[in-house]
């Protein structure tokens, strides 16, 4: 069974009369226990950081509830490092993890102390550049390990067809590169498998990672500082699913760390990890009404979000569970698909769905829209993106972005008359 929303119709409907839907909203008591949880599971390792994976979530609130428990965030972009700095995250609490990155970004990175992650081998002498001839004395590099990644439980990723990362001998010739350009500490970053849902994964990739940083040690004579086990833990997102443990995961570091670090006298070794997902997609759901029913060669249910507020059922088939507030109970004895309003087919949140009867004014929570939901909104048929909200411990809201309106859709724009039309129909309808 999916567990239940952490809100209630009633509780929905008195935020409703001051935010209208669709909203996301966040649990903030789900997301401080889950980050206690990630902070005891790594306590073994007293370096430990977990950034936080900025593109899950890039919500300043939420950034500075992570500050709290001393993580950091991990950037990938000009406008993510930006928001980090602005949350007050300390340079070496901003992790940029980037690809294909472009020349300003390291030197902003660079600028604001960020521990500079290079994707490529090739970046090194474009970052040297970026950063006004002088590298940081601590980076770290992104390794690639090619083939297949294959893990007992039969999960598996081709890490050998993707864009990231360096070779094996690449990552020895750069750690050889970096010294003599005076570069004194290093750390190795990898990101083998996405959403994995076993506690296998990050044991798995941090054998190898841990292998290799002793290889680098013996050979090059480098220090190895930090391994970034990066993301990839993930969300249960089907009713039969298992969550993972993050508990046995960190226990399960700590095992291997005993194997392999300890003997090799690297006990200064830090375990980084940049958990994006599994920090915030439980504990978000967008809420949003049902508007309109209708029946042809199936029965739909129109609702007033749209897959710009939440993409990734139309984008990757993921499923989303869906609870309808008041009916938690109830019997699934309907069958729906469950719509938005884009001129395109796939905008369905879901298809074929056993749910409840579905009446008009109802309120729909899609789970596990807190990671990849707002971050990944667009603005397709002209559709704004909606707002965010806190739900408090103690059960207030707390509006911490608010919802786009017709002038933000504008705000890019050069088109003087259609402003004034707008501003000219918004006053008629005193808005
Ligand atoms: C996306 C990403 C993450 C976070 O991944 P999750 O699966 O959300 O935990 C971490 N690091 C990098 C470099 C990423 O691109």
């Amino acid at each position: 069974m999916h567990p239940l929303p952490f809100v209630t119709r009633e509780q929905i409907r008195e935020i409703a009369e001051k935010y209208p839907t669709p909203f996301i909203i966040y649990d903030e008591k789900g997301i401080r226990e889950n980050a206690e949880n990630v902070k005891k599971a790594f306590s073994w390792n007293p370096g430990f950081v977990e950034y936080f994976a900025v593109k899950a979530t890039p919500n300043p609130r939420l950034l500075s509830i992570f500050k709290e428990y001393g993580f950091g965030a991990d950037c990938a972009s000009f406008n993510e490092l930006a928001l980090a700095k602005s949350v007050g995250f300390p340079g070496e609490r901003i992790m940029f993890s980037s690809n294909d990155t472009p020349f300003e970004e390291y030197t902003y990175a660079d600028h604001i102390g960020a521990v500079i992650n290079l994707d490529d081998i090739t970046h090194i002498d474009f970052c040297e550049k970026a950063c006004g001839g002088k590298l940081p004395e601590t980076m770290s590099m992104r390794f690639n390990p090619g083939g297949i990644f294959k893990m007992s439980n039969g999960i598996m990723d081709n890490p050998g067809d993707s864009k990231y990362g360096m070779t094996e001998s690449q990552i020895f010739e750069a750690v050889r590169v970096l010294m003599n350009k005076g570069v004194k500490h290093f750390g190795i970053h990898s990101f083998l498998a996405s959403n994995t849902l076993t506690n296998d994964y990050y044991p798995v990739l941090s054998r190898i990672l841990f292998e290799l940083a002793v290889k680098l040690r013996d050979e090059t004579g480098a220090d190895m500082s930090f391994i970034n086990l990066s993301g990839g833990v993930g969300v249960a997102y089907k009713p039969e699913q298992k969550a993972n443990d993050i508990l046995e995961i960190g226990d399960r570091v700590r095992q291997v760390y005993e194997d392999v670090i300890v003997p090799a006298g690297m006990t200064g070794l830090r375990v980084f990890s940049e958990m994006g997902r599994f920090m915030t997609g439980t504990y978000g759901g967008l809420v949003t009404k049902a508007i309109h029913e209708k029946h042809i060669y199936k029965e739909y249910i129109g609702v007033d979000a749209c897959a710009v507020n939440l993409i990734r059922p139309a984008m990757y088939g993921a499923y989303h569970h869906i609870t309808v507030l008041g009916k938690e109970n109830d019997t699934c004895d309907h069958t729906y698909d469950i719509t938005g309003s884009l001129c395109e087919n796939n905008d369905k949140f879901a298809i074929d769905r056993a749910m409840p009867r579905i009446d008009m004014g109802d309120y729909l929570f899609i789970h596990d829209a807190g990671a990849h939901g707002y971050s990944m909104g667009y603005n397709y048929n002209g559709k704004l993106k909606c707002a965010e909200l806190l739900l408090r411990e103690d059960g207030s809201a707390e509006l911490i972005r608010r919802a786009e309106t017709p002038r933000d859709y504008f705000a890019t724009l050069d088109c003087t008359d259609a402003y004034k039309a707008l501003d000219e129909t918004l006053k008629e309808q005193g808005v």
